[in-house]
């Protein structure tokens, strides 16, 4: 009953939602504006944004949890997708002085649901530009073995190896005095996680405290037959 509530209520809020982020956008396009609007229609289009992903979470976490988050499977041009997502990470990369590589190797279709694999690079880019307040972000594309990887780095603020074995927990949000300030749920990696896996990937991490990670989630090559 929990979740189908959180499931109806996730939907119900979603419609208003889509009629804020609609109508600023239509309040960005009217001439004459100030630099105060112009600020205040973007705080609202932001704060909108974040309620409208968090949302999406929610109603991740309760399908989910009820066994209805289906991936639709199809061969994907995964170089495309880190590319655009990559490229759209500049700008708040360059906001908080951090250096963006993006190097994607010449790597063949895969068979994942293109969509998910977006929320996945998504959410791994945007943790590693959130968790970095110096430095650079590192995007990787490339072919090992059997596999196309995808290998997330930065010179972040890194993790201990007790906290590096809960990470992928529901909820878990690693607590100190450089995470105070930065805003999140906890969800983003479990859900990562999880979808990872039904699209027959693997997620590992690689970090040391104060010095950064790497996310590397990797896909099996279609098999050529
Ligand atoms: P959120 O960012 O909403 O808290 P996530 O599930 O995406 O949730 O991440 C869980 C926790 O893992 C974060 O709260 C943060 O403490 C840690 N984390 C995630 N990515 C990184 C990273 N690139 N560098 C350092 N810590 C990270």
């Amino acid at each position: 009953m929990k979740d189908d509530f959180v499931s109806m209520a996730s939907h119900e809020l979603r419609s208003p939602l889509t009629i804020i982020r609609g109508y600023a956008d239509i309040l960005k396009g009217v001439s004459g504006l100030s630099d105060e609007d112009k600020k205040n229609i973007e705080r609202i289009d932001i704060a909108a944004k974040g309620l409208d992903n968090l949302v999406a979470d929610i109603l991740d976490v309760s399908r989910l949890n009820q066994g209805r988050l289906s991936v639709k499977i199809q061969d994907t041009d995964i170089k495309e997708i880190v590319k655009n997502i990559a490229e759209s990470y500049q700008h708040n990369a360059e906001e908080k002085n951090l250096s963006l590589h993006i190097e994607i190797g010449d790597v063949p279709h895969i068979a994942v649901d293109p969509d998910r694999v977006r929320q996945v690079i998504v959410n791994l880019i945007g943790n590693a530009v959130k968790y970095t307040k110096k430095g650079e972000v590192a995007i990787k594309l490339f072919v090992e073995g059997k596999n196309t990887v995808l290998r997330v780095s930065d010179t972040g603020i890194g993790m201990s190896e007790e906290e590096r074995a809960e990470l992928f927990g529901k909820f878990y949000r690693i607590r100190n005095e450089e995470t105070r300030d930065i805003k999140g749920t906890g969800l983003g990696l479990w859900i990562t996680k999880q979808i990872v896996e039904m699209m027959n990937g693997k997620i590992s991490v690689e970090s040391i405290k104060g010095v950064g990670s790497h996310f590397i989630v990797k896909f099996p090559v279609i098999e050529k037959t």
